[in-house]
């Protein structure tokens, strides 16, 4: 084969077409739309992503919601080659390693207070695996074995590995797997939009939840969520209260919360993480994509005190409550090493107290959508928003899933030198968190300007 010098734009793409599947991608489709701006990306530089021709686009969904700082960013490129100049990798089975205990002890000290021990693996599905098998195996470990079902909501998202997708409410990804999955029970998203019921969601939902934990909490070891806002499933809001209500029906009712903040975690939605908005401690809490500024694959799982003490055994008991559970690349030096500088990084830049003004930029921008005929619902909260077109607002009448409108409009707004991904009919609009304002508001005028016009022309 060519050495990557030779080798043409057109031909990169060609190649891509032959050898490579893409992930969640109708690859009919993929391969024959074929070759076009932003397909093969060569290069980046701070917020925008550069193709093979050498055009550059905002890059408006962080990479696939994980970038934080921007691309290319010295302190966190240094601490990568630092690392490799010592050891890439070396396995934390019988081992330590000093970027994994630094970066453990970084999580617990950021993360809401009681959650003491990090689990490391190296995507958000592996970390959401982790958290249920833990779950599940805690309430063995203290004999109380009848607990061991799950509660999730309806159109949540948590992973695409078997366990993960047991406990994902999205039909579309989910359904097809169904014979594979263990049983789990499901209540309705609190978002009220989706609900004739209004504003009434949360408190139906919760009601939902109450409902089953008075009827059978022995059967069920834990709740999950995405906190505020489930991410893949359309950007759904939750009410205020909501989370810190589930967490006190899991309290009270003796079962765990496990808070799946692999998409919300790190800035997204206006705190450093979603549990912070309702000062809720979850029991297990699942981090991922923005862990290492979005830089490379690492998840982690931190779990309280009390659960990991329920793990300890003496040594003739150590096969029946010791966690057998591992990968290879867990705790990955250069992983560990990009978090803890993307975690520094946070530090210095005083990201957290830099949101407001941001996440007010996006809710601005939108606001005006709110009267076009095709916008059903905005959503927002922090800096993750997102808006639903819809055939027509009132009713609303939805477009046909096969008619992708979503996908239409993205493709309209490469365009403008834009970069964004639709959730089917929901465009999503997630910035990094570090993003400039000024081209915050160039991707904001981009992205109303090609709904706008993609509706005119239509
Ligand atoms: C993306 C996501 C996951 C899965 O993470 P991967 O790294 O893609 O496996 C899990 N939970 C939530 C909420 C997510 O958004």
């Amino acid at each position: 084969m060519d050495t990557p010098a030779n080798i043409t734009p057109e031909q990169l793409a060609e190649l891509d077409a032959r050898f490579v599947w893409h992930p969640f991608t109708p690859m009919k489709q993929w391969i024959a739309e074929g070759d076009g701006p932003g397909r093969v990306i060569a290069d980046a530089e701070g917020f925008e992503l550069i193709d093979t021709r050498g055009r550059r686009f905002i890059d408006g969904f962080s990479s696939l919601w994980c970038n934080l700082h921007g691309h290319r960013v010295e302190q966190i490129d240094r601490a990568v080659t630092e690392q490799l100049g010592r050891v890439a990798h070396t396995t934390l089975l019988g081992h330590a390693s000093g970027p994994s205990i630094e970066l453990a002890r970084r999580l617990v000290q950021i993360t809401p207070p009681g959650l003491e021990k990090v689990f490391y693996s190296d995507s958000g599905s592996a970390a959401v695996e982790i958290a249920l098998k833990m779950a599940f195996q805690y309430f063995r470990n203290i004999s109380q074995p009848s607990r061991r079902k799950f509660i999730a909501l309806r159109s949540g998202y948590h992973g695409d590995t078997i366990g993960s997708v047991s406990l994902g409410g999205i039909a579309a990804f989910h359904g097809i797997f169904g014979p594979l999955l263990f049983e789990t029970t499901f209540v309705d998203s609190p978002n009220p939009y989706h609900h004739p019921s209004g504003a009434q969601g949360g408190a139906r939902v919760l009601a939902q939840i109450e409902e089953i934990l008075s009827r059978s909490a022995a059967e069920y070891c834990a709740v999950i969520v995405e906190p505020l806002i489930q991410g893949a499933g359309g950007m759904l809001t939750h009410p205020p209260g909501f989370l810190r209500s589930v967490r006190k029906l899991t309290t009270d009712h003796g079962l765990l919360l496990i808070a799946d903040e692999v998409a919300t975690g790190f800035c997204r939605t206006g705190g450093l993480f979603a549990c912070d908005a309702e000062a809720v401690t979850p029991d297990l809490m699942c981090l991922g994509k923005g862990l290492t500024g979005g830089y490379l694959p690492l998840a982690a799982t931190l779990a309280t005190q009390e659960i990991f003490d329920a793990f300890l055994a003496r040594p003739h008991e150590a096969g029946t409550k010791t966690f057998y559970h591992g990968h290879t690349f867990t705790g990955n030096a250069l992983g560990c090493a990009a978090a803890n500088a993307s975690i520094e990084l946070l530090r210095q830049s005083h990201l957290p107290a830099l949101l407001d003004e941001k996440v007010e930029l996006i809710r601005a921008a939108v606001a005006p959508l709110c009267d076009h005929p095709n916008v059903g619902d905005i959503r927002q909260c922090g800096m993750m928003a997102g808006i639903e077109l819809v055939a027509d607002r009132d009713g609303p009448k939805f477009f046909d899933a096969a008619d992708r409108v979503g996908a239409a409009v993205c493709r309209a707004a490469l365009t403008r030198d834009i970069i964004i991904r639709p959730l089917g009919d929901v465009i999503t609009l997630m910035p990094a968190p570090a993003m400039d304002t000024a081209t915050l508001g160039r991707l904001l005028a981009g992205v109303t300007a090609t709904i706008d016009e993609y509706f005119k022309a239509s």
